[in-house]
């Protein structure tokens, strides 16, 4: 094989959306010679989509929201299952990145007073939301890209060299993380095996220290919002690694995404839509949501149309309205109401601003909104309501990591941020909290990652080896054959569907036992059959290849979450049994590790029963007192076990 380009770079950041970014500045301040690297174009990275806003208790709007009232409600979001450490860490400095984003250029939407506005949204007691109009995520990413050029021209003054200390690969893709092996059976990362998408070149960057920034996993479903980046490749490269990824049962269905034309089934409505006082009613013309709060919210809850349009206007004097419940309780209410046939034409519910808002505020505060239906769907949301329905929108599951440091268990070296690291969101993410998460901890794994090398008496070496069988992994789909001789091989795009299929029809939104085992057989046969995908062509720009090598990934977090959500019998959170309705407060205390049956890498497992991922339940750890104080005894009760509130 011929000889691999090689780079040295003190951190490798793997991703380039709020996560990567954040995480890229702070090692390089911190003096890393930091390699950003994406698979998209720089600067289009998912979180541009983000819409609604960054949570923050910045208190701007009420002033009697803090960083408790914060943790509080992030937790009542996650049911209780949230490492709360995170929790606590995220409540506590999301504020301080939000006005550093400011210092950085980002210009928020203002209060009449000058300070920067904040909105209401789901599960936040107070309105917190620090937004651009909907268009939230591309003033973050502007920024970001923009401090890291300000960075580049500070190393060009100093070296000459804009890319000294901080150099962005943009449309490469990471196949692999490269380990040296301990002999403790952890190792310890080295570096990452790349392919540059448009040249089909392949090269490897040698860092002692990488931080996966890689986001979510949503294109494993057929009906979702989340951007082509999606297939979870961060998940599999940890996993692949011999890191652990926690509770990926996990997966936010968020309530509002178009349900027709067809061709943009599952793109966003976003959730400001309501907290800005847009209302669902079914085909009734009733406003359903009051039918379904559950008893842990009822008293946060108004109980009747009036009280819940009075809060709008006096917050302290009123409960918010139901349209407001966190988004796995509202997903699960569209899902019923359209389950008892009174569902709109296309099989969702309406969503309705015309008859709340004048059109002219419509479409100030909402004009992504007001274009995306305009120009998708021929509606003018100011004149008639939208159609919605559920649809696969984020991962609370991901990368297990250490909650200060963000490192990874298992793997020194190996850091996560983002959507692509469990734990912070718990059962269920509450709006808003991804975009400050990202911040948070996207700071604190390139803090982390830039001491960890800085560090070390000696970097670790990247073997030929590796680098020879990761090469003959990513050109396999050039030579695959099809089952018999002569036969053709299994078209990637075909695997892609099927795989979206199944795990929309059998481990979406409302689960059955029955159905996640036939899911876990039919993953089984997709693995079989996807070690056969072929591609024709040759290596430059090959969408089909690119498919090809997904589909490892997409094929592993699938298996993760259909085994995880097979094992977890009650419902919490972004978790819906229909054979086990209730969420149990036993469960409380069980994290759910999902691990690599043969941990030296090899994907071959065939049955279904084996599989390739083995999963551990491991205790949660105890919320500290003082965390715990923050709540009534009477809420406590509700979600945990007899011994924890003794204790
Ligand atoms: P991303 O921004 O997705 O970045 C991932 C990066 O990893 C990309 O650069 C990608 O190219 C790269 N990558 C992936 N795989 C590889 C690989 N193998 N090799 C190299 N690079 C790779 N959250 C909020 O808090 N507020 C909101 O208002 C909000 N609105 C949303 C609206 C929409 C439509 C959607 C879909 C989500 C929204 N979210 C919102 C969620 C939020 O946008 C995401 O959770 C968040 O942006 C994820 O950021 P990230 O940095 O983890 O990953």
């Amino acid at each position: 094989m011929s000889p691999v380009e090689r780079q040295q770079w003190d951190v490798v950041v793997v991703g380039a959306g709020g996560a990567g970014l954040r995480a890229a500045i702070e090692a390089r301040e911190q003096g890393a010679r930091t390699a950003v690297i994406c698979k998209s174009l720089f600067g289009k990275a998912h979180t541009v989509m983000a819409e609604g806003g960054i949570a923050a208790s910045m208190g701007n709007v009420n002033s009697g929201d803090n960083w408790q009232v914060h943790f509080r409600d992030t937790l009542r979001g996650g049911k209780f299952l949230n490492q709360w450490r995170m929790a606590e860490l995220h409540a506590r400095e999301a504020p301080d990145r939000v006005w550093e984003l400011e210092t950085w250029g980002a210009l928020f939407d203002r209060t009449p007073d000058g300070r920067i506005s904040q909105r209401n949204f789901g599960g936040h007691e107070y309105p917190r939301l620090a937004h651009v109009g909907d268009r939230t995520g591309l003033e973050l990413i502007r920024t970001l890209q923009q401090k890291i050029v300000a960075l580049q021209q500070e190393d060009y003054r100093e070296f000459g060299d804009y890319e000294a200390r901080l150099k962005v690969f943009q449309e490469c893709t990471v196949t692999r993380v490269l380990k040296e092996e301990t002999g403790d059976g952890g190792g310890r990362v080295c570096g990452t095996f790349c392919y540059d998408r448009e040249s089909g070149r392949f090269f490897v960057l040698e860092a002692p220290s990488v931080v996966l920034a890689t986001g979510g996993i949503g294109k494993s479903f057929k009906v979702t919002s989340n951007s082509w980046e999606y297939t979870g490749d961060g998940h599999a490269l940890a996993l692949l690694a011999g890191a652990p990824l926690l509770n990926m049962e996990f997966v936010q269905f968020h309530p509002t995404g178009m349900v027709w034309p067809p061709s943009v089934k599952g793109i966003l409505v976003t959730e400001s839509v309501r907290g800005d006082g847009g209302v669902l009613r079914n085909s009734e013309g009733k406003r359903f949501m009051f039918d379904y709060v559950p008893d842990v919210f009822k008293e946060k809850y108004a109980q009747s149309e009036e009280e819940g349009d009075r809060w709008y206007d006096d917050p302290d004097h009123n409960r918010r309205p139901p349209e407001l419940l966190p988004r796995d309780e509202v997903a699960r209410a569209i899902n019923s109401e359209v389950k008892a046939g009174r569902g709109s034409p296309h099989g969702g519910v309406f969503l309705d601003v015309s008859t709340r808002m004048p059109a002219e505020v419509i479409k100030r505060r909402l004009p992504s909104m007001y274009h995306q239906f305009k120009e998708l769907a021929d509606v003018d949301i100011t004149a008639e309501a939208m159609e919605v329905g559920p649809t696969c929108h984020y991962v609370m599951g991901g990368i297990a990591v250490d909650s200060d440091t963000a490192a990874a268990r298992r793997v020194a070296g190996l850091y996560a941020a983002g959507e692509v690291a469990g734990g912070m969101h718990g059962s269920n993410r509450l709006g808003g909290n991804s975009l400050s998460d990202l911040l948070v901890f996207g700071r604190r794994a390139g803090l982390h990652a830039a001491r960890y090398t800085a560090g070390l008496a000696a970097r670790p070496a990247v073997d030929e080896v590796q680098v020879d069988t990761a090469a003959a992994e990513a050109l396999r789909p050039f030579s695959a054959e099809g089952p018999e001789d002569g036969a053709t091989p299994e078209n990637p795009y075909t695997l892609h569907q099927e795989l979206q299929q199944t795990m929309n029809d059998l481990v979406g939104i409302i689960r059955r036992e029955g159905e996640m085992a036939q899911a876990l057989e039919k993953l089984a046969d997709l693995r079989v059959r996807a070690r056969r995908a072929g591609v024709e062509g040759h290596r430059q720009f090959n969408p089909g290849w690119h498919l090809a090598l997904d589909l490892r990934n997409m094929l592993l977090v699938s298996e993760c979450v259909a085994r995880a959500a097979l094992e977890r019998t009650e419902s919490r959170g972004g978790h819906t049994r229909e054979d086990h309705p209730a969420m149990s407060r036993e469960w409380r205390r069980v994290n759910l590790l999902c691990q690599l049956t043969d941990p030296s890498g090899g994907l071959a497992a065939t049955d279904p029963v084996r599989g390739q991922i083995d999963l551990v339940r491991v205790t949660t750890e105890p919320i500290r007192p003082d965390l715990l104080a923050l709540f009534e005894k009477e809420e406590l009760v509700k979600y945990l076990a007899e011994e924890e509130l003794y204790e």
